[in-house]
């Protein structure tokens, strides 16, 4: 049984959309594969450093305070056809990485200075020792994010992989870390969160109002921006938002999980949402959300605060040691505080540490009585037909009986 459903184009994107101009600009600056943001960024900063890293999560504020950009990389989406990137990988694990080094080999990541590899699963930590053996005359470094959260143990050892890759930063040319410019970054990481924060809350309250697949393409465009550039578009963005005259749908309310890392076509989230679903929350571009709640700006030690940060206030995601919590609760909570009415589990297709997680997640959604259902995607998925077919039966079930049964 189908009901009848928003098309792709809702009442957001009409002909006099206050912020359509915005949305069609910042998705030019997401596609744009050949990093165009970076290059005018570079050339606005002679000498500064651009400093690519994959997902999900590395500390980006002592790079700003270093003068450097962090950079995200999210391999190449659906956009580039993999030549050579395939040669380097077995046919069983995620796309992100052969299209990575496809970017690569096709120069269109030459604008980055250096690549950190952080520590969220086998396939990045292999790809890092792979690009040090293909790019030898580029800096690479592993970023070891700590498993434990004691201050005195797994934060020193933290702090120490700051310091390490500041310090190799310095030798490329980047100025010193110190405890002022810090802070200064730590303060503008904070008005980021906080416009993150409001345009989440935005589309919670009213998905009608902002559409998932629009708070993405506003929140990706951090990955190639300033903290400061970014949180002035996001700012920029609510305002526009809230002039439109939006028309609220009947939707089911789901949220997403299993996409932190590899990410899914634009597409596939519109498909979704054309589906019958609002996305009230979800864990793409989970990097700039990783820290849950706001620094301490004005910490005697800023450097032990950034460190604290992932220690204490750290996301539950799968590449994140949870101790003695339960698997799942989070996500039962996060589901409860959003009023949402079920689960997607969208995750790449051989992603391990989504796909390893994803029974305990059911099992606490399961003793919750929380519907779900699951689908897996590569980064460069083109038919959504069977998606859209089993999305659409998913909400057309919760909406009528509550469940997914
Ligand atoms: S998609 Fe999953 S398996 Fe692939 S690199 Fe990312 S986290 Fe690792």
């Amino acid at each position: 049984m189908t009901t009848a459903h928003p098309s792709e184009s809702t009442a957001t994107a009409t002909p006099h959309d206050p912020a359509a101009a915005m949305l069609e600009e910042t998705r030019g600056l997401i596609d744009d594969l050949s990093l165009g943001a970076v290059h005018q960024w570079k050339a606005e900063h002679p000498g500064g450093l651009a400093i690519g890293y994959m997902p999900i999560y590395v500390p980006r504020p002592f790079m700003e305070a270093m003068g450097c950009l962090p950079v995200a990389v999210f391999g190449g989406g659906d956009q580039t056809d993999i030549i050579r990137g395939d040669s380097y990988f077995q046919s069983y694990i995620c796309h992100i990485p052969r299209s990575t080094l496809e970017l690569a080999f096709s120069k269109r990541l030459d604008v980055l200075d250096g690549m950190l590899f952080p520590s969220i699963c086998d396939v990045i930590r292999n790809l890092g020792g792979m690009w040090q053996m293909l790019f030898p005359e580029r800096y690479s470094a592993y970023v070891d994010l700590p498993q434990d959260f004691d201050e005195t143990r797994g934060g020193l050892f933290y702090a120490y992989e700051i310091k390490r890759i500041a310090a190799d930063l310095v030798r490329l040319g980047a100025r010193p870390l110190t405890d002022d410019a810090l802070r200064a970054a730590l303060a503008q990481e904070n008005l980021r969160r906080t416009a993150l924060m409001k345009l989440d809350e935005l589309r919670r309250v009213e998905p009608w109002r902002v559409r998932a697949s629009e708070a993405y393409i506003i929140a990706r465009a951090g990955s190639v921006l300033t903290t400061e550039a970014h949180t002035a578009l996001v700012n920029r963005f609510l305002a526009r938002a809230a002039e439109r005259i939006p028309r609220a749908y009947d939707n089911v309310r789901v949220v997403v999980r299993g996409s932190f890392c590899e990410q899914p076509p634009l597409a596939l989230i519109r498909t979704l949402e054309a589906s019958g679903c609002d996305i009230v929350d979800d864990d793409l571009q989970l990097g700039l959300r990783f820290i849950e709640g706001m620094f301490d700006e004005n910490a005697a030690d800023p450097l032990m605060e950034l460190v604290r940060g992932y220690l204490r206030h750290g996301v539950a995601t799968a590449s994140r040691y949870i101790g003695t919590d339960v698997k799942g609760e989070a996500l039962v909570k996060r589901v409860q505080a959003c009023g949402a009415e079920g689960v997607i589990f969208a995750a790449a297709s051989f992603c391990d540490p989504a796909l390893l997680d994803q029974p305990m997640l059911e099992a606490a959604l399961d003793r919750a009585a929380i519907p779900h259902t699951g689908l897996k995607y590569g980064e460069n998925t083109g038919q959504f037909q069977v998606i859209r077919e089993q999305a659409g039966a998913f909400s057309d079930a919760v909406k009528l009986w509550g469940s997914a049964a």
